[in-house]
């Protein structure tokens, strides 16, 4: 054999090598990533980040039950509302008018915490996606614009909600006045709530709405308290992301089923939680920083306005600092015994609000950029076998470049195997479905990845 013809054989088994190894490559090995995405994410601005939480704080107070304060009142929540519809529209106007800018205003019946019935508003931005089929898919970034002090009803002493939930609030204007610079193929709508602190009743609202007129909301992006308090102990490197294992409105029968399956780690918000941890891993928000995943759906026995998402069904995960400082949260502004009280901006860390709003950016630019997930995925379970066959319809937007089976050992939090099994909407692995949990994506010519979804079993 020739010298040129060892050396073409050579080339041959290592591109045959690489091949295979691509094949079958470890999921948390990054995908392509975005330059688009990337420059993106360089765009949030710290400086504006302050300035537009300042500004919040400058309304005294954005208590839901200031609604009523007279007209000419200093400030107070509606306000603070038309400011937050002004701040969307000014992007909007940079764009071409890429953004609808809309209220919801419902009425708000007596009930707990709302001694008399008001009038709450929800302000939101729509940038409609640029593909027909893709347009139907919205993704959402959420906060909630009122505020409180250390009287629940109190709503004339001021309540400055600077981090809870100021930093919410700047974190979803940033993303938009970010985002509405590009164009997506899915829709993404940048959403500021009212009501939180006094039972959710803004995003109760809203996700009513869109379960009523069948959005098809693949995500909800929650953000409170992302202030990065900073107080010792804060870790400024870290984002925690709440999610629900077992889902809120699940019947009787799911939950049953779940139970038998071995399924309560993989709702459709965990799911989105791994995205985002994974996103996280990808593209760098900050030097170390990173988002952490707790698998709970929200802090201990508290709440936020995800929870009204995943009531009605949407996959939704809650953003917030890693150390609370209560101190600083639903506090009456005061010093007592050396002690400053009081949710100001002077204890906001703008660095790591831009940090978390970056991270966000590339995950709802990634969702809106990506294809939808693939649809009916099934775990075929006809024979007693230990290989695994799964089976899918094609993803309703198209856009695919690629699907791939992804894997995980039953105790392991994250997707640690994966298969590329390109256009094919069936594979079948020599993996046992007892020993796993497996799930699928589709992928895009750029690495765009969808969410996972997880097979149901079809005798
Ligand atoms: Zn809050």
């Amino acid at each position: 054999m020739s010298a040129s013809k060892i050396v073409a054989g050579i080339a041959v088994w290592m591109i045959t090598a690489v091949t295979l190894v691509a094949q079958q490559q470890h999921a948390n090995v990054p995908h392509k990533s975005d330059a688009r995405i990337v420059a993106a994410m360089q765009k949030v601005s710290a400086e504006r980040l302050r300035k537009n939480d300042e500004k919040l704080v400058s309304f005294g107070t954005r208590h839901t039950l200031s609604v009523q304060l007279p007209a000419d009142a200093a400030g107070g929540i509606t306000k603070a509302a038309a400011w937050i519809k002004e701040e969307l529209e000014g992007y909007s106007k940079a764009c071409g008018g890429c953004l609808e800018v809309k209220t919801q205003t419902e009425l708000q019946e007596k009930a707990n915490r709302i001694p008399e019935p008001i009038q709450l508003t929800n302000v939101y931005a729509v940038q409609r996606g640029t593909d027909p089929e893709s347009a139907k898919r919205i993704i959402v970034i959420s906060g909630h614009y009122d505020s409180r002090n250390s009287e629940t009803n109190d709503y004339s002493k001021p309540a400055p909600g600077a981090n809870d939930d100021g930093s919410g609030t700047i974190t979803v204007l940033e993303t938009a006045r970010v985002l509405s610079q590009y164009k997506f193929p899915a829709t993404i709508v940048y959403l500021t709530v009212a009501g939180e602190e006094q039972g959710l009743y803004g995003s109760k609202q809203f996700a009513k709405m869109a379960k009523a007129n069948g959005w098809n909301i693949d995500a909800v992006l929650n953000n409170d308290i992302v202030g990065g308090d900073k107080s010792p102990g804060q870790d400024a490197t870290k984002v925690r992301v709440f999610s629900e294992g077992v889902p809120s409105n699940a019947t009787p029968e799911q939950v049953r089923k779940i139970r038998g399956l071995g399924e309560e780690n993989d709702s459709a918000s965990r799911e989105l939680a791994r995205y985002v941890n994974e996103i996280g891993g990808q593209y760098s928000a900050g030097p170390r920083f990173r988002p952490v995943m707790v698998f709970r759906p929200d802090r201990y026995l508290r709440g936020g306005d995800h929870l009204s998402f995943n009531e009605e069904g949407f996959a939704a995960v809650r953003f917030t600092e890693w150390q609370e400082n209560f101190n600083h949260q639903h506090q009456t502004p005061r010093t007592e015994n050396g002690i400053e009280y009081g949710d100001l901006p002077k204890f906001v860390d703008f660095g790591y609000v831009a940090r978390v709003a970056k991270l966000e950016v590339a995950v709802l630019a990634s969702l809106a950029s990506g294809p939808a997930a693939p649809a009916r995925p099934r775990l075929l379970t006809k024979s007693l076998e230990n290989d695994s066959q799964l089976a899918w319809d094609a993803s309703p937007t198209g856009q695919v470049a690629y699907y791939e089976v992804v894997w995980r050992s039953t105790t392991e939090p994250t997707w640690t195997q994966s298969k590329r099994v390109g256009t094919e909407t069936t594979a079948k692995l020599p993996v046992s479905k007892d020993n796993v949990v497996f799930g699928v994506r589709a992928v895009d010519a750029k690495g765009h990845r969808s969410i996972v979804v997880t097979p149901v079993p079809e005798r």
